[in-house]
């Protein structure tokens, strides 16, 4: 039943009747006259408020009400009380409302809107394949290895068996960083392979190790040429490693990237630091009889390697006599662009987060 005051007045004399048919006593006469007084009220004045007050009176005041009347005055004076609490909690809940209305029309918000979207991040792909890599390569023993990318002349060409008049130092078009006369000339690195030397000095042998990162060369930016990519190194050194544990590795290497097996063929190939030297292509993992990534040929030119050069081992502390090697520089950037097919090594590192959030 809803509130109205027409409703508390009869309640009221409800309760008051039998008050007025009981013997007398001060305490009685004083709970009656406070009745009259919540009856005397306006019906405005009538509120839900002062009929609680006017509800708690003769509960309040039970000991002063002769036994017979008790239970009626009490039971009413509880309907009362009900009546006046439901319509207080229908007000306060009518003035949340209005609160709320109200504050929704001072601010623009509106609840249809459909919620703003979270941008989630994603991992850049040549960080995703490093990491692949190095997880692959860390669950079959090999260590993890960085270098610094400010490199001496001695790291990055005479300890790898590169000759002061070799071309390599011309034909890797190296960046040369300004030094005072006198001191070692430094390079931006331009291939990771000078880390195989200070992992010679600082590990002692058996070891296999990658070194992932960035290298340098100042060569003309197009399509296929960027001044700054990325390479992996790999150098595994211990008792009668051969050939055959070169390959074995490649093998595993593009089964990890390319999720299966794929056919290798080694060509012979010049590189100062290693003896005898390869040049590893893969069959192409895109098409049976020639595509354009392969150039037709259905063979990919994939990574430089062989078995290390004595003269490494030696810069690096390492006794040829005793312990071989074999070594490898994977063309990180290269091997993204295959896995993806991104025609456009520019797109790698130019910042563009429309190209790096396709992936
Ligand atoms: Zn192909």
């Amino acid at each position: 039943m809803t509130y109205a005051p027409a409703r508390a007045r009869e309640l009221l004399a409800r309760i008051a009747e039998p008050l007025r048919a009981a013997p007398r006593s001060p305490e009685l006469d004083a709970l009656l006259a406070r009745l009259e007084s919540f009856a005397a009220l306006s019906d405005e004045q009538l509120n839900a408020a002062s009929a609680l007050e006017a509800a708690a009176a003769p509960l309040g005041a039970m000991r002063a009400i002769p036994g017979p009347s008790r239970g009626l005055v009490g039971a009413t004076s509880n309907e009362l009380k009900k009546l006046a609490e439901a319509e207080l909690a229908a007000q306060a809940e009518r003035a949340a409302q209005a609160a709320l209305e109200a504050e929704r029309k001072a601010s623009d918000f509106d609840a249809t809107l459909p919620a703003a979207r979270v941008e989630r991040g994603a991992l850049h792909p040549i960080v995703a394949v490093t990491r692949e890599l190095e997880d692959l390569f860390t669950s079959m023993g090999w260590t993890v290895l960085d270098g610094p990318e400010v490199e001496t002349e001695e790291f990055n060409f005479d300890a790898l068996n590169i000759q002061p008049d070799h071309p390599a130092r011309e034909t890797m078009d190296t960046f040369w960083v300004a030094t005072p006369p006198g001191a070692p000339r430094l390079v931006m690195r331009t291939h990771t392979s000078p880390v195989q030397v200070r992992a010679m000095k600082r590990l002692k042998p058996p070891f296999r190790a990658i070194v992932p990162g960035k290298v340098f060369r100042n060569e003309s930016v197009d399509a296929s040429h960027e001044h700054t990519f990325h390479q992996m190194e790999g150098l595994v050194v211990g008792k009668g490693i051969s050939v055959g544990h070169l390959i074995g590795a490649m093998k595993t290497l593009l089964r990890g990237i390319f999720g299966r097996e794929i056919e290798i063929r080694l060509r012979p190939g010049y590189f100062p630091f290693v003896e005898p030297g390869f040049e590893l292509d893969a069959r192409c993992p895109f098409c049976k009889d020639g595509c354009s990534v392969c150039k037709r040929s259905t063979w990919i030119e994939l990574l430089p390697c062989g078995m290390v050069h004595p003269n490494v081992l030696r810069a690096g502390g390492i006794d040829p006599e005793q312990w071989t090697g074999f070594a490898f520089g994977l063309g990180l950037s290269r091997l993204v662009m295959l896995r993806y097919s991104i025609d456009d090594i520019r797109h790698l590192l130019g910042g563009d987060v429309r190209f790096v959030s396709q992936f």
